[in-house]
């Protein structure tokens, strides 16, 4: 679950789109997904973030 605590120290730590993001939890991938969607290519936070829930496999869905 996440809590409102989570996603403003998360919104914290993953700030800064031209940093390379470290996650602990899905959840916290998922919100950087959320928030640093759209940027583009060069937004690292989003890059990571992707990287975490595809490496994660979770929810791999696919083979
Ligand atoms: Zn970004």
């Amino acid at each position: 679950m996440t809590t409102l605590a989570d996603a403003e120290m998360w919104r914290h730590f993953h700030r800064h789109c031209h940093y390379d993001g470290a996650f602990r939890s899905f959840n916290e991938a998922e919100f950087v997904v959320n928030v640093h969607g759209g940027h583009g290519p060069s937004c690292l936070q989003y890059l990571s973030a992707s990287a975490y829930i595809c490496g994660s496999g979770d929810v791999a869905d696919h083979d």
